[in-house]
């Protein structure tokens, strides 16, 4: 497949997006599959009805319409899933956005993986552009990685970490706290990341699709999976921020940074600056409303010129914020799970 010619200069219209409450919006996530192959039990039902292949952009579209977003003044984009690594030729999509990056039209080309594929794929990330990447890592205990992921082989992600590491990408882990499955795993992870200098960000269980169980018997509050790593470190709230929700926290004694993604005991809409954009060719302004605008027909009769009014569109029904709540029998915010939207 050859997209080098498939994205020309366009007229860059980038004095920036802003939604109706004046947030400036900058940052992409790109869901490129719905599909994966791991079923992390708070992401996914164990068994899930995937997108048929023909409703699903091609990689071309998909970076035709990115291209068009960058125009519109996206700095950055992160590329997500479902699992981005097990979408065939997904390189050539990682070398036409990170030509960008290499122009200076994008800071930054970022990946969210869950690793299984990252060994054979390292070299070429660093090659296509991206400088930093995010791993989904729940435990290093072989047995509780399984059964998080329902099979999934610890190993494999390691070996995948240690290709990134190896290759020069900066890395930070990302972990679900989930009560009564990983609690004992957060620290082991923080020394983990410590010995190879990644960086470790905790996330809530957001109620987003219909999964085994009850998301109010998994969630686990931040403010009590960190309780361990108090009692060792001090922690320092750090102002850095990298595009995305996390609050960053310097560790006493520690070189890694501590993340904390906080969406139900910490609302962090005030200041969203995400769109996201599904292989189905749909954005969607917030991970929590079912509220979206379907690019993908406009795109195929209009080309580009169909995307401008639509993205208006969207930025305008943006809404103030999610209303997420994982009370025992709350049904979830949404239909979709996070893996459609991209994580
Ligand atoms: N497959 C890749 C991975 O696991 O990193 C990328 C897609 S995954 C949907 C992106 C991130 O969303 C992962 O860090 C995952 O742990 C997180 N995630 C998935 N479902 C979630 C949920 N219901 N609540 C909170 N985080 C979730
Ligand atoms: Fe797959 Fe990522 Fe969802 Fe786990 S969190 S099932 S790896 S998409």
């Amino acid at each position: 497949m050859d997209m080098a010619n498939a994205i020309d200069t366009l007229p860059n219209t980038a004095s920036g997006m802003r939604d109706s409450f004046g947030r400036r919006i900058d940052y992409l996530r790109i869901s490129v599959t719905d599909r994966c192959d791991l079923r992390c039990r708070y992401c996914m039902d164990e068994i899930m009805q995937f997108l048929p292949k023909r409703e699903i952009l091609t990689l071309e579209e998909i970076a035709i319409i990115a291209e068009r977003f960058i125009a519109r003044g996206v700095r950055r984009i992160r590329l997500s899933g479902g699992e981005p690594l097990v979408r065939r030729d997904f390189a050539d999509l990682a070398y036409a956005l990170g030509r960008h990056v290499k122009s200076g039209a994008l800071d930054e080309l970022t990946l969210t993986t869950n690793g299984t594929q990252l060994a054979r794929h390292a070299e070429m990330l660093v090659e296509a552009g991206m400088r930093r990447i995010n791993v989904s890592l729940d435990a290093l205990d072989p047995a509780i990685f399984a059964h998080v992921t329902r099979g999934g082989e610890l190993a494999k992600v390691l070996e995948g970490l240690e290709a990134a590491r190896e290759a020069g990408l900066k890395v930070k882990i990302n972990t679900v706290a989930l009560r009564g499955v990983n609690e004992d795993q957060v620290l082991p992870l923080l020394d983990y990341c410590e010995l190879r200098g990644f960086d470790l960000t905790l996330i809530e269980t957001m109620p987003l699709g219909e999964i085994e169980g009850q998301r109010s018997d998994q969630f686990l509050p931040l403010i009590e999976a960190i309780a361990p790593i108090r009692e060792r470190h001090e922690l320092t709230p750090l102002q850095e921020r990298t595009g995305g929700p996390a609050r960053y926290f310097a560790l006493s004694g520690l070189n890694a940074r501590l993340g904390l993604i906080t969406p139900l005991s910490h609302n962090f809409c005030a200041d969203c600056n995400r769109m996201r954009l599904t292989c189905q060719g749909r954005i969607y302004m917030c991970l929590g409303h079912e509220d979206h605008v379907d690019l993908k027909a406009a795109f195929r009769e209009n080309g580009v010129a169909g995307i401008d009014s639509l993205l208006d569109r969207a930025l305008a029904a943006k809404p103030k914020a999610h209303d997420f709540s994982v009370a025992q029998g709350a049904a979830p915010s949404t239909r979709r799970h996070m893996s459609v939207t991209g994580g």
